[in-house]
């Protein structure tokens, strides 16, 4: 690792870090009551981590006009993941440079926001000002779920950080925020004027955090749950244990009632699996659950060296077409394989992607509406055409 970039598995964590701030400022005494569970982490955090690292040398480079360390082995497939956001970031910057010369960028800096937040402080991946425009940009490796830049409380507490510590230096009038999610090929940007952004914080987050910092206010159940680590609390036990109290009787539901359990499933779903998770870990932990253990999950066989199986069936005799599968590469594989143009114009109509089954979802999502009659009548103008 270059000597001057930072060790971002010592990032340090606020009590209220910008990254739980959809949490605590939903709930406030989630900051604290998360305090008493042991900090842990993941592969994928592990792996998130590792990317970050990866992405500043990448982007120190250059900047200095260095080259990048040489990457093996996992390193060298994140690296390749990480490209489309080294490309954006380099083809951002350099449009910023094209029309300002005086524009920096700067890498892995910490803002501190606590004036707003106690004790406040966070880490921008990438910052950049030029001219009268503040722009924060925010690296997420993760595949899950795409995330909007929108009202986004980590990206404006980052945002408040900056315009602290560059708000005397510089004339900002103009706060460009930014999600980059390579793996998702997904970018979300939104915009404020510097103005909202200071309203915002003085207004909006000030009060509520000043709570949570006290460990007071309203426990309050949501998405945000998922990333708690008291996600076990008892708040969250007693408002699914309500729901479904509340509606034990099935004969009495209505369709009104559906719509509203229905929106709650997933709360209690996510719900059930954190207890469950939660619980297998205390056992494995050596802690006692009163009328539960472990037991072994199903397994399926599997070879312990396959090159070693091949070679003792060929041995016996057997042909290759006997021992092996002939199987065409999927789609992901094949354009990686041949590369999205060529696979385009060579393949582009033997690709057909059928309708999916109809699903569930909230009137709010934005996917189109399912409907069948209106498929069949778009497929029969088409015909006709
Ligand atoms: S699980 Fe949900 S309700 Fe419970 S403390 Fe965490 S954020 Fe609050």
């Amino acid at each position: 690792m270059a000597a001057d970039v930072i060790n971002h598995t010592g990032r340090a964590h606020a009590v209220l870090s910008a990254s739980a701030a959809n949490r605590w400022m939903h709930c406030p005494p989630s900051a604290r009551l998360a305090e008493r569970y042991p900090q842990t982490t993941s592969s994928y955090a592990e792996e998130g981590t590792r990317a970050h690292e990866i992405a500043e040398q990448c982007l120190r480079a250059f900047k200095d006009g260095t080259s990048e360390p040489v990457y093996e082995g996992d390193d060298l497939r994140i690296r390749g993941e990480l490209q489309p956001y080294i490309d954006w970031i380099v083809e951002t910057y350099n449009e910023y440079k094209d029309k300002s010369t005086d524009t920096i960028m700067l890498l892995e800096t910490r803002v501190d926001f606590s004036d707003v937040v106690p004790d406040g402080f966070g880490t921008g991946d990438v910052i950049i000002i030029s001219d009268a425009t503040l722009h924060i940009i925010d690296l997420k490796f993760g595949k899950g779920v795409p995330v909007d830049a929108n009202l986004n409380p980590q990206l404006m507490l980052y945002a408040l950080g900056a315009l602290n510590l560059f708000g005397d230096l510089y004339d900002i009038n103009l706060v460009r925020m930014t999600i980059n999610q390579p793996r998702l090929d997904h970018i979300s940007t939104s915009f404020a004027s510097a103005a909202e952004i200071r309203h915002w914080g003085d207004h909006k987050v000030a009060p509520v955090a000043q709570q949570a910092y006290e460990g007071k206010g309203e426990f309050a159940c949501g998405d945000w749950c998922r990333w708690c680590p008291a996600k076990n609390c008892r708040h969250r036990a007693a408002v699914n244990q309500k729901l479904i109290e509340d509606h034990q009787d099935p004969a009495a539901l209505n369709k009104k009632e559906l719509g509203v359990i229905l929106r709650q499933l997933g709360q209690v779903k996510s719900w059930m699996d954190t207890l469950t998770s939660y619980a297998t870990d205390q056992i494995l932990q050596g802690n006692e659950i009163p009328g539960w253990k472990l037991v072994e999950g199903r397994s399926i066989r599997k070879y312990v060296d396959e090159d070693k199986v091949a070679e003792k069936l060929k041995a016996e005799g057997y042909a290759e077409a006997t021992i092996y599968e002939k199987v065409l590469l999927g789609i992901t594989k094949m354009e990686k394989a041949i590369g999205k143009k060529l696979f385009a114009d060579l393949l582009g109509d033997l690709v057909v992607k059928p309708a999916g089954a109809p699903t569930l979802a909230p009137e709010t999502d934005k996917r189109k509406e399912y409907n069948p009659q209106l498929q069949i009548l778009e497929e029969m103008e088409i015909e006709e055409e």
